[in-house]
C-alpha cells in the first residue's frame, strides 16, 4: 500500500519530470492528468469538431478510451486503442488544450477517472486542480513552481534534444504564460495552489534536489 502524491503546478514547472522519478522510487503508479485533457483535445481536433461547441466536446470526454502503460523512458499513452503519446505532445493540441479543459463536463469526466486510478493509492498524479479539487484528501500535495523565463529555457533544451521543431526561447515563454493564463482563470477548478500543499520553486534546483524533497515529504 502507498501514498496518494499531488503534484500541481504551472505548465513546464518539471512536474512530469519529477512525478516519474518519485513514482519510480517508491514503486508507486504515475498518472500524467494532462496527457488525458490533451487526449481528449486531439480527438475533438481529429473530428473537426468546433471547439466552442460544448456539448459535442463533453460528449467526446465521455466517450473516448484513454490508457497508460509503460515504456522504456516516458509513459505511453493510448486513445481509443491507438498510441498518441507524441501526437498529444503537438503545439496545435498544446494552444487547444486549456479551451477543452475548461468545459465543465469534460473536467468531471476526467475526474471521475482519475478518481478511480488513485484509489488504491500508492500513485503520483500530476496535474493542475489534484491536490484542490481530484484528491482533496491527499496526505502529499507539491505545488511545484519556477520562474517563466526557467520554464521555457528547459523546455527549449528539451524540445531540441527530442529534435522537435520548435519556437524561439520568447515564443515559447509566450506560449506558456498563456496557457498558464487560461488554466488560472477558468471557473472550474483553477490552477491554484491547495492550502496544505509544500510550495516548491525549483528555477534554481536539480531534478535530483526537487526529487529529494519531495521524497523527504512522502517518508515523513
Ligand atoms: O500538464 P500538461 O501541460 O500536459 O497539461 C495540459 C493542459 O491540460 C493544461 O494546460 C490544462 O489546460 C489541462 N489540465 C487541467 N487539469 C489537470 C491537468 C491538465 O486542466 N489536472
Amino acid at each position: 500500500k502507498g501514498l496518494q502524491v499531488a503534484i500541481d503546478g504551472p505548465a513546464s514547472a518539471g512536474k512530469s519530470t519529477v512525478a516519474k522519478l518519485v513514482a519510480k522510487k517508491f514503486n508507486y503508479v504515475y498518472c500524467d492528468t494532462g496527457a488525458m485533457y490533451r487526449a481528449v483535445t486531439l480527438e475533438v481536433l481529429n473530428q473537426g469538431i468546433d471547439p466552442n461547441d460544448e456539448k459535442a466536446i463533453a460528449e467526446i470526454a465521455r466517450q473516448v478510451k484513454i490508457d497508460f502503460e509503460p515504456g522504456e523512458s516516458e509513459q505511453r499513452v493510448f486513445l481509443n486503442g491507438e498510441e498518441v503519446t507524441h501526437a498529444i505532445r503537438l503545439p496545435k493540441v498544446a494552444e487547444n488544450v486549456s479551451a477543452i479543459a475548461a468545459v465543465p463536463e469534460v473536467r468531471a469526466e476526467m475526474t471521475r477517472q482519475q478518481r478511480q486510478i488513485a484509489e488504491k493509492g500508492g500513485i503520483v498524479m500530476d496535474g493542475r486542480d489534484i491536490g484542490t479539487t481530484v484528491l482533496p484528501n491527499a496526505p502529499v500535495k507539491i505545488f511545484m513552481v519556477a520562474s517563466a523565463y526557467e520554464r521555457a529555457r528547459r523546455r527549449y533544451v528539451e524540445n531540441k534534444a527530442k529534435g522537435i521543431d520548435t519556437t524561439s526561447l520568447e515564443e515559447l515563454q509566450k506560449a506558456i504564460e498563456l496557457r498558464d493564463k487560461k488554466d488560472s482563470t477558468r471557473k472550474v477548478s483553477p490552477l491554484t495552489q491547495a492550502a496544505d500543499a509544500v510550495r516548491l520553486d525549483t528555477t534554481n534546483l536539480t531534478i535530483d534536489e526537487v526529487v529529494d524533497k519531495i521524497s523527504q515529504i512522502i517518508k515523513k
